[in-house]
């Protein structure tokens, strides 16, 4: 049978899913997580500034930044298609040279990697689960922070910002519940590039923000609660390019014209 309520965690980015049929698939599904080369090179950037920032806050070993990567492409390659793996590889010493980078503007003080949250709204009946990248203090200011790895420096972020700015608003919501504080924390995005030097973005997050970030997670609540995931074969990330599920939802969620034919009961 399939579970829709309690056991699902309710996520930003299930919230802000262009298709509710992905989430059917992933969330109740529970379809086996893949990566693709974009995801996989984010994950590998993400962990070499990770195996710097460590021993920052903990004190541990430092590991060397390309070994730390190797580790995490070794983690992910059973979920990589092999295509995307040797571009992955192929990128590997300008990730390095990225993260290196990166690690030259570090003005913070890194206080938890990877900071998981649970929040529990009285309107929902799921749990909201969370991971901020990065919790940091600099000149004094808690700075929540989230690492985005882009294949190239953005000169507009307006599009991107949007989406930036709601995932943010989560997590500024839990730094404000745990802290007990009504101040909506600097919230920043850290864009790691291979080969070049990060772009720092602040992120202004407002109170409609944060509105209009809650709103989307009931929406979520209500879809998983009554089984509701369309399908949005029109939007642009529909593609076999960008969902996992394009052979599979193609196959399960067909009907040719003889089909939608037999269905109809009346005709004038
Ligand atoms: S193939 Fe399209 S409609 Fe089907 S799950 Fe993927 S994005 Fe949604």
């Amino acid at each position: 049978m399939e579970k829709t309520r309690g056991d699902i965690g309710l996520s930003y980015s299930r919230a802000n899913e262009h298709c509710g049929k992905r989430i059917y698939y992933s969330d109740v599904m529970k379809s086996p997580r893949t990566y693709n080369y974009y995801s996989a090179s984010g994950t590998l950037m993400e962990e070499m500034v990770a195996s710097q920032l460590r021993p920052l806050i903990d004190g541990s070993p430092l590991v060397p930044m390309k070994q730390a990567g190797l580790k995490a492409i070794d983690e992910m390659i059973s979920m990589l298609p092999e295509d995307d793996l040797k571009k992955v590889m192929d990128e590997l010493d300008a990730s390095v040279t990225g993260a290196e980078y990166y690690m030259k503007t570090v003005d913070y003080q890194p206080l938890v990697l990877q900071q998981k949250g649970n929040l529990r709204f009285a309107s929902m009946a799921r749990p909201t689960r969370l991971v901020i990248d990065l919790l940091a203090n600099r000149d004094g200011e808690d700075i929540v922070v989230d690492f985005k790895r882009k294949p190239k420096k953005l000169s507009d972020y307006k599009i991107s910002q949007q989406d930036w700015k709601h995932q943010l608003a989560l997590y500024a919501v839990w730094y404000m519940r745990t802290r007990l504080t009504r101040e909506i924390p600097r919230c920043e995005i850290h864009v790691l590039l291979p080969g070049s030097a990060p772009q720092i973005v602040p992120i202004n997050v407002n109170a409609e923000d944060i509105f209009h970030t809650v709103n989307r997670l009931q929406d979520l609540s209500w879809r998983l609660d009554h089984s509701y995931f369309p399908l949005n074969r029109s939007h642009p990330l529909c593609s076999p390019k960008w969902c996992n599920f394009y052979v599979r939802c193609h196959h399960e969620y067909f009907k040719g014209p003889e089909a939608i034919l037999d269905q109809i009961t009346d005709v004038r």
